[in-house]
């Protein structure tokens, strides 16, 4: 079962035989107790029970790392990998545009564990040789990054890292492992936040992290003392849930490819964010990096309709307003009212982040009621700014 493809990873790799019953799924083992006499202590914090194994191989696979782990949530998965490869004295590089949790870990923990860390504009990746001191340990990458879909040259700053001895770490969530692959351009370290479309269908909260053996031990270290690890109930929803990871994510990114283009097109929207549009900036590159352009946009509704935002949200039939992503549901957010909230006006609005900004993360609805949608609750806001 070594060299399987990628839509065969996700169905058969790391299953479990039934050998009692010959059924064709993994048998669940719920125990938390195991014979110690039987040779390796099997325990769920030690995220080695049966169920817990099954996705950390399918992940790892997925990822092209030898292997994995499987956590309670994506922040688990980057506070456990942080603290393996920081320790006090050392300095991190992050890329500027990060997911809010890391921010926040790394603005209010990395102090008090006394690890220093700079935050550059990943747009030139000589912005990363340049913050590099002589304690510098780890460079931090999150493409595409969120809201607006940059993507950074990982090949470029894995170079960089592997000349100056650092250590390469990437949030990966956005892409998954179908769209993106950063270990084949040297990245060490892969977490996901499997929340989004790992799960996908936005009913389970865990994280995970793939590399060498050597850092999945250190990191499955960091953990058995932390805790966040999962049961096996959760673990075979997630091992069905991977099943249909590749054939989710490539109808999800062949409906955000179609959308991009139809929003493109629309005289009430202004702009699009979308890596597969060649007029995104990161278009090249992402051609060179990603499998496939993703199933996350983001686009400006006419500023003219600054003051009919919530006219726009309340005449969406199908697609939710609701935070997180990645779910077989197409669901749209306003950063600058979520994700981005807290964040001062202006910071934002220096970063391109406006109040007529929106996120939609693209599910596998048909694409034509996707366009319907967006196109009936455009026009309500039209009739509406006609009105007032
Ligand atoms: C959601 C998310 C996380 C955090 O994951 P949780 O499962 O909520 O802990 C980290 N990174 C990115 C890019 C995310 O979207």
């Amino acid at each position: 079962m070594k060299d399987l493809k990628t839509a065969s990873i996700c169905v058969h790799t790391g299953a479990i035989k039934d050998k009692q019953f010959g059924g064709v799924n993994s048998p669940i083992y719920t125990s938390s107790a195991y014979n110690y006499r039987e040779g390796k202590v099997i325990y769920p914090r030690y995220y080695n029970t049966p169920n817990q194994q099954i996705i950390s191989e399918k992940i790892a696979a997925l990822e092209h790392g030898e292997a994995g782990l499987v956590l309670s949530s994506g922040m688990a998965a980057i506070h456990a990998t942080m603290m393996a490869v920081l320790k006090s004295g050392d300095h991190i590089i992050f890329q500027a545009d990060l997911y809010g949790g890391t921010y926040h870990f790394a603005v209010n923990e990395l102090d008090n564990a006394n690890i220093a860390y700079t935050m550059v504009d990943a747009a030139d990746v000589d912005n990363f040789a340049k913050a590099i001191r002589p304690n510098t340990k780890a460079i931090y990458l999150e493409t595409p990054s969120n809201p607006l879909l940059k993507i950074t040259d990982i090949e470029a700053v894995a170079s960089i890292a592997k000349a100056n001895n650092l250590v390469t770490i990437i949030d990966n969530t956005f892409a998954s492992p179908i769209n993106q692959t950063p270990m084949d351009f040297g990245i060490d370290i892969v977490i996901h936040s499997g929340t989004k479309y790992l799960g996908g269908h936005s009913d389970i909260c865990f994280g995970a992290v793939v590399a060498s053996n050597d850092w999945i031990a250190k990191i499955h270290q960091k953990s058995i003392i932390y805790g966040g690890s999962l049961n096996s109930s959760v673990c075979a929803l997630i091992e069905r849930s991977m099943k249909t990871l590749a054939i989710r994510v490539r109808e999800q990114t062949k409906n955000a490819q179609a959308l991009a283009e139809f929003l493109d097109r629309l005289p009430m929207v202004d702009k699009v964010y979308y890596p597969g549009l060649s007029s995104h900036e990161g278009h090249e590159l992402a051609k060179k990096l990603m499998h496939g352009f993703g199933a996350m946009l983001s686009f400006e509704l006419r500023i003219n309709y600054l003051h009919d935002l919530d006219v726009f949200l309340d005449n969406l039939r199908i697609i939710k307003p609701a935070v997180s992503l990645g779910g077989i549901e197409t669901t749209l957010t306003a950063p600058t009212s979520t994700s981005h909230a807290k964040m001062p006006k202006a910071t934002r609005e220096k970063q391109g982040i406006f109040d007529n900004l929106f996120r939609v993360s693209v599910g596998i609805e048909d694409i034509e009621d996707l366009k319907a949608d967006i196109l009936y609750a455009i026009q309500k806001v039209e009739t509406h700014a006609l009105i007032a």
